[in-house]
């Protein structure tokens, strides 16, 4: 093994650490991917916190080691964010939870919700912790697993704000100024175009970076925040030296969502949602009021269902008649009203299974509590770790505790 001078003291760390191949490190603190490692020899203790990628060697600062390791077997990071928004609707579930749930087999996950940027937007706060219950409770009755994954709030590790403002001081504010969902919310709340709604793309990308996300499970709305992401983390990058990877969107087959007014986006700022915990009869409501082909004034007037939005979530819901309510559809031998109750029933069923394990979770109740307050934990711990290493690379003075000037 090459320029590995500590490498045969470390025997029960071969096989997990050391790989004569591709990454460098000269510190004694390495990013790595999800492995967990207790003490191993006196001299070395090397140990990490669960799912974390900080992975700390007790080795002497004075010396500088080469170690060669294989990051490529690593797991990569995820991180996604979500404002408390209360219980999700099927935009989100398709947009992007359903994504999150299916990494977690593969990549090392951090979901975050993300309260600061709620403030961005809120005219009140009364309802925020209630709806980071019920947002939560909605991703794990999904399939979220914090056994799996760390679930946290975000003003819980406060290291974002930190890392908030280094990135805001080396972010252009005509980057910030061209970002079209800025120019969405100054026209939506002219009454409070707050600075923290010109910063909310910083914020995002501190998120990610606190954690070195590389992929980011997010709906197609997202991407141009994502794009400035890694512009930012970039411009970070070539100034200071690297320490940020830039992140990738991660996509679902179902990147846009159309809501129910067939106008916007599904979201609950246009109230025109389904929620994906709501209940057969509300499913039937909330359906009935789809906006349909507005071609189709009649029900003796064939449709165009490419131009439905109602057949967009057959798609997803009934995928075994979507061809055959396809063609009725377009031979008008079914109308909108029967379309759409063939489609509040496959979204009924569909969703069974979810509002059971929502009543499982309902049941116990500190486990929202007990899964946040675990997950800020875990998150801290490489919130710290990321943090100081930004901050060496940007040589900010380091702050000296006095016991170790003072005799
Ligand atoms: P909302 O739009 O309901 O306020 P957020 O903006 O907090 O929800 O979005 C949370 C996540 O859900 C983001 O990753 C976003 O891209 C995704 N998402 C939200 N609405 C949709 C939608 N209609 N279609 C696809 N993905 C969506």
């Amino acid at each position: 093994m090459p320029n590995c001078a500590q490498y045969d003291k470390l025997p029960s760390l071969q096989p997990l650490l050391f790989n004569p191949c591709c990454y460098t490190c000269q510190d004694y603190t390495w990013a790595l991917g999800k492995k967990e490692i207790a003490a191993v020899k006196p001299e070395l203790v090397v140990f990490s916190d669960r799912n974390s990628r900080n992975f700390q060697c007790g080795l002497p600062l004075s010396c500088s080691y080469m170690l060669n390791f294989d990051n490529t077997q690593m797991a990569k990071r995820v991180f996604s964010g979500f404002r408390p928004t209360g219980k999700q609707h099927i935009g989100n579930y398709l947009g992007t939870i359903q994504n999150c749930v299916s990494l977690q087999a593969d990549y090392d996950c951090v979901y975050c919700v993300v309260d600061i940027h709620a403030l961005t937007t809120l005219e009140s706060t009364e309802a925020l912790q209630e709806d980071v219950y019920e947002m939560v409770l909605d991703w794990l009755a999904a399939g979220i697993d914090p056994q799996k994954s760390i679930i946290f709030v975000q003003s819980h590790v406060p290291q974002v704000e930190e890392l908030h403002t280094l990135f805001s001081m080396l972010t252009p504010l005509s980057w910030l100024l061209r970002v079209p969902t800025f120019k969405e919310k100054v026209k939506m709340q002219p009454q409070n175009v707050n600075y923290g709604l010109v910063g909310y793309p910083v914020l995002m990308t501190a998120d990610i970076a606190l954690y070195k996300g590389e992929v980011v499970p997010v709906g197609e709305d997202q991407l141009p925040h994502l794009e400035l992401a890694r512009e930012i983390v970039r411009r970070f990058n070539s100034l200071y030296g690297f320490v940020f990877p830039e992140p990738q969107a991660k996509l679902t087959s179902f990147p846009l969502v159309a809501g129910l007014d067939g106008v916007q986006k599904m979201s609950k700022s246009y109230n025109n949602h389904i929620e994906i915990a709501a209940s057969p009869e509300e499913i039937m409501t909330r359906v009935r009021t789809g906006f349909t082909d507005p071609a189709r004034r009649y029900r003796s007037d064939p449709g165009h269902p490419e131009a439905c939005n109602i057949f967009a979530l057959h798609k997803f819901f009934t995928p075994a008649r979507v061809e055959e309510i396809a063609s009725e559809c377009r031979h008008a031998s079914i109308g909108c009203v029967d379309c759409k109750k063939i489609l509040a029933r496959s979204i009924s069923s569909a969703l069974e299974p979810f509002r059971e394990k929502r009543a499982v979770f309902v049941a116990k109740p500190n486990y929202v509590t007990e899964v946040l307050a675990e997950g800020a934990n875990r998150a801290q711990a490489i919130a710290e770790e990321t943090i100081k290493e930004a901050k060496e690379k940007m040589k900010l003075p380091r702050r000296v505790n006095l016991g170790d000037i003072r005799e």
